[in-house]
Order: structure tokens, then C-alpha cells, then sequence
């Protein structure tokens, strides 16, 4: 069996990151965003679901920030991961665990040099192989696209029945892997909705209980 783990919002904590970056960006502006502003910020990036282009487009028809849409997505891929911590003594004990007894993989949508930064800063590159690590600005094809789940079923040498998807987002991560035959675990983080998943959990460190 191979876990193949999506890496924002799953082994790392990309909304607090993100928030702290932006807030970082803002303050460097001049600008205080109240709490109500930032429901609507937090709305509009919905996780970070929303592509980057449109979520920049927006915030900048909103904010007068001193940079293009490209220079924010490169300032983002250079500054956010400086916010993401070092992973807990549980994940890391997960990840021990479970590679004992399996492959662990990462499959992530995002640049590659961002994510790499991310998989660094964290400290979480080590625990995984390189050729089990699936960078869509790498490849050819992103999640949820079914080349992206071919790809990687190529790589390792895995039929789909033998793989695990973990991972946040219901549509490129659970609608995704059960289109490619994989089982998949959603993590829900308190979110309600209903989800085809073949397991729920609500927190990251709770896979142990379903793999
Ligand atoms: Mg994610």
C-alpha cells in the first residue's frame, strides 16, 4: 500500500501561514485589515481553493498593494513558507509509523518552487522519497485531473487499488482519487459537509485510525 499525502491544509497548516504572510504584506502597506475584512478575505481564498490568479485579481481591485498579480505570486512562493512551522513530534511520530509499515508519498497542486520551499521550511521533505513526491507545477497535469493520478500510478509501479489519498480538498483530493479507483480519507478540520470519501477524519493525526 502506498499513502499519498496532500500537502496544504493536510501535513501542513496553510491557512494560518497564509493568513500570517498576507497580514505580513498588509503591515508592510499600511494597511489594518478589521476582522470583518478579513472574513471576506478568508471567504474569497476559501482555503486557497481559489486559483491564485482570481484571489490576487480580487484582492487588489480591493487593496491598493504596490505589486502586479505576477509579483504577488512570486513574492508569496519566495515569503510564505518562512511562516509554515516545523511539523509536531505527532506528525512526525505518524509519518515514522506509517513508513514502517508502508510508502508514504506527497501529491500537491501548486508551483514547484513553493511547494518545495513548504516541504523544506517544515522539515517534512526527509521523510519521504523523491520519486514518491508529485509536484503538479512539475508535471504536465494537476489534481483532479485523472493524467495526474495516472502519472504518479506510472511512477510507482501501483495499481490503483493499492493506493491512499489523504487529503482537504473535496474536489481535486477525494472526487479526484475515487474517479482514479484510490481509497480516499478526507480530512474535514470541523467542516460539515458531506463528502464521499471512503473515510472522515477530522484531523490529520487521526489517519492512523482508518489506515
Ligand atoms: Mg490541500
Amino acid at each position: 500500500m502506498t499513502v499519498l499525502f496532500d500537502l496544504d491544509n493536510t501535513l501542513i497548516d496553510r491557512n494560518t501561514a497564509y493568513e500570517d504572510w498576507l497580514t505580513t504584506v498588509f503591515k508592510a502597506n499600511g494597511i489594518m485589515a478589521s476582522s470583518s475584512e478579513w472574513d471576506i478575505i478568508r471567504v474569497k481564498d476559501n482555503w486557497g481553493y481559489t486559483s491564485r490568479q482570481e484571489f490576487y485579481d480580487w484582492l487588489l481591485s480591493i487593496y491598493a498593494l504596490p505589486y502586479t498579480r505576477p509579483e504577488l505570486i512570486a513574492k508569496g512562493a519566495n515569503e510564505i513558507y518562512t511562516h509554515i512551522p516545523s511539523i509536531t513530534s505527532e506528525i512526525e511520530a505518524l509519518l515514522k509509523r506509517l513508513k514502517s509499515t508502508c510508502q508514504i508519498g506527497i501529491v500537491s497542486n501548486g508551483g514547484i518552487e513553493n511547494q518545495m520551499n513548504k516541504l523544506k521550511g517544515s522539515r517534512l521533505l526527509s521523510f519521504f522519497e523523491k520519486k514518491a513526491v508529485f509536484i503538479s507545477g512539475a508535471m504536465s497535469f494537476s489534481k483532479p485531473d485523472q493524467a495526474y493520478f495516472e502519472v504518479v500510478e506510472e511512477r510507482l509501479q501501483r495499481a490503483a487499488h493499492e493506493l491512499v489519498i489523504v487529503g482537504d480538498n473535496p474536489i481535486n483530493d477525494i472526487q479526484g482519487g475515487n474517479q482514479a479507483g484510490w481509497k480516499t480519507v478526507w480530512i474535514s478540520k470541523g467542516r460539515n459537509d458531506k463528502v464521499p470519501a471512503d473515510y472522515v477524519v477530522n484531523e490529520l493525526i487521526d489517519v492512523i485510525d482508518v489506515l
